[in-house]
């Protein structure tokens, strides 16, 4: 197995030095045999429900059909531009206004960051499917894509995301959705955190670079760069209007601008603007700013507000890009593209009454380069020929500064960066070895007959995976100063009400210990009174049954009382008539004995007899009396 360590140039920089002379008209645009340009502006359809959107209303410009805002133009430039045009190259030491890669102390607002690289495999194309002895070569497994030599050598190379988008059944099977989530959503979120982000596409012609960039038209296969416009307006969406505290509220909004070009033959051409001159347009410069950098002057940029306005923009400009079908694609791109949108979040802040503002701004480039070219391959002549060449020399310098960038990320030994050897890497300073978080899709097709140029490609991924960019948010140093005080202040506050609470949780703490100790008294005390009464309880009980008890011994000694009285009364009743009969017995007696004693005094006996009947008689009543009565 060979494992590939990385320092081969591309193959295709092979013809780079056939062409010597740089054209400075556009010949794309006037008809060559096999040259596109469309016109019109196909159909659009949103991709993210499938549904398809209405034409585009004629006419076909979006709203903002002029630009309403010059990038930097000659006319508001203070300092008069001290490089030379586009299409000379220039090989004077680049200007730095980052810091250099050797210096050891890194800014502290300053990250770091590697270039993210993934690689795509194709499917076999119909002509290679058709092609006798073509056969698929390469294999992906895991973040490895080992590539399989006719000699039977196999090359590994390792990434950081393969894709495999040949077979859909195939576990790591990359679809557009696939590829669009691991390379640009991370660089989406870092855009709004305020970093700059670039994404390039890198191939062999026809290997999938705008397959993957732009995709077809329509339906669910739509390529990362309308992807990420809709993703772009739905996060704006739901950026909205925050309360923090009663006296702070944060109010964020963002404004999108964007701007398409491309590079054809080491010349720039607008995409997004008018033709004034029955549609020739003259070919754009580059000049450097001291501290924006390398720009394109006169450069139209366009303000949208949703993703529909973009859509429209992103169709003319893909109708205005130079392809012609070549030996390899149907429709080749001739150019390189770069899709550039700005966004400028703005967050205010009223805080105490007080408006303050802040603002990010990130740059999101999306580059679409132009095929790695084999002229053989491509069986190009004449004018194709020439742009094949052109061509070649943007991707062999671009070949040159990644692997500086890579010997510099890498080394103590600091090599020249030729950043001005073409437009291109001229153009993309920023995004290639500056103030970027980037991103490198490769794309390589899997059949034999292309194993060169997919080594190439593999080898070209590998190296600009060493290469570290330093990363900063992009914003005003006073405003975030400012920001940052503010959010020093917010920390003491937030600081100052924990303590507070803290001083209120102590204070609770003792109340609640000296509760707890009041409720435990107060329990004892409780339990205490439960005994007692459970006593008391059970003394009443007990008191009860001694009680009941006493009650009935009462009654039963009562029972008993009266019982003896009613004998004693029956007794004594006896008693009483045998002492009534022994009375009338002796008065009896004394009564004859008197009649017998005084015969002749009858009158005064018989009064005297009276009398005593009326006793005897009064007796036995009161007898009688006494007999009855009950106690
Ligand atoms: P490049 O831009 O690299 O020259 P293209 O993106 O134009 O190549 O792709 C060439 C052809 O291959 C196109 O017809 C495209 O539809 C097809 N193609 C590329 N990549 C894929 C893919 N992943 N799945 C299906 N078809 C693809
Ligand atoms: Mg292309």
């Amino acid at each position: 197995m060979f494992v590939y360590s990385g320092d081969v140039f591309p193959s295709d920089t092979r013809n780079a030095s056939a062409e010597k002379d740089t054209e400075c008209d556009t010949p794309r645009i006037r008809g060559s045999s096999n040259l596109v340009r469309s016109t019109s502006i196909p159909s659009l359809k949103l991709f993210s429900d499938g549904a398809r959107l209405k034409p585009a209303q004629t006419p076909v410009t979006p709203r903002h059909s002029k630009p309403i805002k010059r990038f930097v133009s000659e006319a508001n430039l203070h300092k008069p531009a001290t490089t030379p045009d586009c299409y000379t190259n220039v090989h004077l030491e680049t200007p730095r206004i980052k810091l250099e890669p050797d210096d050891e102390v890194i800014s502290l607002r300053e990250e770091t960051s590697n270039l993210t690289v993934g690689v795509r495999v194709r499917p076999l194309n119909a002509k290679e499917t058709a092609g006798s002895g073509v056969t698929s070569v390469v294999a992906v497994d895991g973040s490895e894509v080992k590539v399989m030599c006719d000699s039977g050598v196999e090359h590994s190379f390792t990434y950081d995301h393969c894709f495999w988008s040949c077979d859909p059944q195939h576990p790591q099977f990359g679809s557009q959705e696939v590829v669009f989530t691991t390379m640009m959503q991370p660089l989406i979120d870092k855009a709004f955190q305020g970093y700059n982000t670039s994404l390039f596409a890198y191939g062999q012609t026809g290997s999938g670079k705008s397959y993957s960039m732009m995709g077809p038209d329509v339906g669910q296969e739509v390529g990362i760069i309308p992807r990420f416009c809709q993703e772009l307006f739905d996060r704006i969406a739901s950026l909205d209007d925050s309360t923090v505290s009663c006296s702070r509220s944060v109010s964020e909004s963002a404004c999108v601008e964007v701007s398409y070009f491309e590079i054809y033959n080491e010349k720039i051409h607008d995409l997004l603007a008018e033709a004034s001159d029955g549609g020739k347009r003259p070919p754009l410069k580059v000049r450097e700013h001291p501290q924006l950098g390398p720009y394109v002057v006169d450069l139209s940029v366009h303000s949208v507000s949703s993703y529909k306005d973009i859509q429209s923009w992103l169709t003319i400009g893909n109708s205005q890009r130079a392809t012609a079908a070549t030996g390899m694609n149907e429709k080749s791109s001739r150019s390189h593209s770069i899709f550039s949108v700005v966004l400028t979040q703005t967050q205010e802040e009223m805080l105490n009454d007080e408006q303050h503002k802040l603002s990010r701004r990130s740059r999101v480039n999306l580059v679409d380069l132009a095929g790695s070219e084999r002229l053989s391959q491509t069986c190009a002549s004449g004018k194709r020929l020439r742009e094949g060449v052109s061509i070649n020399r943007s991707l062999l310098t671009l070949g040159k500064v990644i692997a500086a960038l890579a010997n510099n990320s890498n080394s103590k030994r600091k090599v020249f960066v030729p950043y001005r050897d073409s437009v291109l890497t001229w153009l993309l300073r920023e995004s290639l070895g500056g103030n970027s978080r980037t991103a490198m899709l490769a794309t390589i097709s899997p059949a034999n007959i292309h194993i060169d140029e997919t080594l190439a490609t593999l080898r070209y991924a590998c190296q600009a995976r060493t290469i570290v960019n330093r990363v900063r948010v992009n914003e005003d140093p006073h405003e975030r100063l400012i920001r940052e005080l503010r959010a020093e202040v917010e920390r003491l506050r937030l600081v100052h009400d924990d303590h507070e609470k803290q001083e209120e949780v102590g204070s609770l703490h003792k109340r609640l210990i000296a509760s707890n100790k009041l409720v435990a008294e107060l329990t004892e005390e409780l339990q205490k009174a439960k005994h007692e009464m459970q006593e008391t309880e059970e003394n009443l009980v007990s008191s009860k049954l001694n009680y009941e008890q006493q009650v009935k011994q009462l009654q039963d000694s009562l029972e008993q009382q009266r019982a003896a009285l009613e004998e004693m009364q029956r007794y004594k009743s006896q008693l009483e008539i045998h002492e009534a009969n022994q009375l009338c017995k002796q008065l009896n007696i004394n009564i004859e004995l008197q009649q017998n004693q005084h015969e002749g005094v009858m009158v005064h006996d018989l009064e005297k007899r009276r009398v005593l009947h009326w006793k005897t008689s009064t007796f036995f009543q009161w007898l009688q009396q006494l007999r009855d009565y009950t106690p």
